[in-house]
Formats: structure tokens, C-alpha cells, sequence
């Protein structure tokens, strides 16, 4: 490259030391995503705690003065993701399907409060039911699903379930629920019921309408007054990660937030894995 005269010179010259440079650089990466790898994603574990912190933040500037509960939903989502955010410090996670909970559960401490989310069909309650850090069911639908839950908790359990009531606040039978109009024959069933507690009202209304927000608060009045106790006695389960601070505006008293913590969820629920 003599044809360059004295720039090529000074060029090569760069070229030659910043090629040891890339490659001693690179190594050195590698060998730092090897050992990340390696450690269980401290990334990832930085990540979501730096976005459970910034939705606890949200949740208590849209909340006040008032006490809101984040209810973190870890469908899809590995055991050790839910670890670290357990570690760093949430408690209620939630889960919608049976098995998936048992199998994350069993690697998980106690110390978590699990809330089922899901469908849930009778002939799985008594699974369910065996996880003794279970504190509630917000899918509650009809009265035999209460029915069976409470029988089997009377011998499963030595203190109440939660129960909340599933409403369908926008006419979307696909999401499950009773109609508002059948809530208060299913509250008043619960409440006769042993060994579980009618703890409140919970929907997932449709994308955008936020007036089911307010529908779902509006039956909370009607219930409280009918059942004759404090409305503030009934939790309002209202709110996802992309409304949960509007549900909160209208009275939510816990939300259930999963991608604004974990990410986009996985397609698919994680592998059992082998024991
Ligand atoms: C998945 C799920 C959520 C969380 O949804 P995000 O949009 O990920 O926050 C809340 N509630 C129920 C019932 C769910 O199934």
C-alpha cells in the first residue's frame, strides 16, 4: 500500500493495532456472555426487577393515599424468573393454569401468595387445593364451581378461601364470568358456604372499555348494600397492564399485571421439568 504515501502508512498502522484490539475486545465478550449465560440471566433478573419497581411506582401514584395490591402474573413464565421477583420483593403472583402452577409452586418458596386466574373446571379443584400457600380463586363463576370448591377445602384446608366473583363486565362470554345481573344469587351462595370467604369481584373486560371498570364498582355498591357489609369489605380484581392505572382511578383495590413486569410472554407454558 505504498501508494498511499504516509496517510496509508498511519492508517495501516491504526488498522493493524485496532485488530488486536477488536479481537482481544471480543474475546473478552464472549467470555462475558458465557459467564452471564451461565449465572441464570442476571440481565433478564435486572430487567424485571427494574420493571416491578416501575410499576409498583405507577400503581401508588395512581393509587394515593390508598393501599393497592399488585397481584404479579406469571403464566408462561419460568420458575427463576419468578424467583427474582419474588426476591425482590413482590409476594401475590397469579397463575391460569392448574399443572403449570403445581409444577413452578414445588420450586418456589411458601413464603409466595398464589392467586388462581384462570378457567378453572371442577374435576381440578382438588388438585388446586394442595397447594397450601393457595390464598384465593378470582375465577369464580357459578355456583357448583363455589360448591366444590368449599367442600373440598373443608378438608384441604384449616382457614377459609378467598373466593372473588368472576363478572363479565362487557358482554364477552369468551373471557368467562357471570352476567352482572346473576353476581348477587352467586355472592349470596358464597357467603353461606363453609370454609371459604367471598372476598370480592374480579373481570378482565374488553381492551379499551374502561367503563367496565365502573360497571364492575357500580355492582360492589349494589352487593355491599344487599349482603349488608362495608363495601370496602369487597375487593375490586380490576386492571391489566394496559389499563391498570385507569382501574385504578375507577376503585380498583388489586390489579393483576403480567408483561409490564415479565415482558412479553413466552407462546407457550415452560417445560416440566424432570423430578
Ligand atoms: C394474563 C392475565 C393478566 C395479565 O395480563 P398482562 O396484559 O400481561 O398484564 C391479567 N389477568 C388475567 C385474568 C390474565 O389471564
Amino acid at each position: 500500500m505504498k501508494s498511499q504515501g504516509i496517510d496509508g502508512g498511519f492508517y495501516s498502522f491504526r488498522w493493524t493495532s485496532n485488530r488486536s484490539w477488536v479481537r482481544q475486545t471480543s474475546r473478552f465478550l464472549l467470555l462475558v456472555l458465557a459467564v452471564t449465560c451461565l449465572r441464570g440471566h442476571p440481565q433478564q433478573a435486572l430487567a424485571v426487577e427494574e420493571a416491578l419497581q416501575a410499576v409498583k411506582s405507577s400503581i401508588s401514584d395512581a393509587a394515593g393515599p390508598r393501599d393497592v395490591r399488585l397481584i404479579a402474573v406469571s403464566k408462561f413464565i419460568p420458575a427463576d424468573v419468578i424467583r427474582t421477583a419474588h426476591d425482590a420483593g413482590q409476594v401475590d403472583f397469579g397463575e391460569n393454569y392448574v399443572q403449570e402452577l403445581l409444577d413452578k409452586a414445588a420450586e418456589l418458596p411458601n413464603s409466595i401468595r398464589w392467586h388462581f386466574i384462570g378457567r378453572l373446571q371442577s374435576n381440578k379443584v382438588k388438585k388446586l387445593l394442595e397447594l397450601p400457600n393457595l390464598v384465593s380463586i378470582e375465577t369464580v363463576d357459578s355456583a357448583n364451581l363455589a360448591k366444590r370448591i368449599a367442600n373440598v377445602a373443608a378438608d384441604a384446608r384449616t382457614e377459609p378461601l378467598d373466593l372473588s366473583i368472576q363478572v363479565d363486565t362487557s358482554n364477552e362470554e369468551t373471557k368467562g364470568g357471570v352476567q352482572p345481573q346473576d353476581a348477587m344469587d352467586l355472592a349470596e351462595s358464597i357467603v353461606n358456604l363453609g370454609s371459604v370467604r367471598l372476598a370480592g369481584l374480579m373481570t378482565i373486560g374488553a381492551a379499551g372499555d374502561l367503563s367496565a371498570f365502573d360497571r364492575l364498582k357500580d355492582l360492589r355498591r349494589k352487593m355491599a348494600k344487599h349482603l349488608q357489609v362495608p363495601e370496602e369489605s369487597l375487593q375490586l380484581s380490576m386492571g391489566m397492564s394496559g389499563d391498570f392505572k385507569e382501574a385504578i382511578k375507577r376503585g380498583a383495590t388489586s390489579v393483576r399485571v403480567g408483561s409490564s413486569i415479565f415482558g412479553a410472554r413466552p407462546l407457550t407454558r415452560p417445560p416440566r421439568k424432570a423430578s
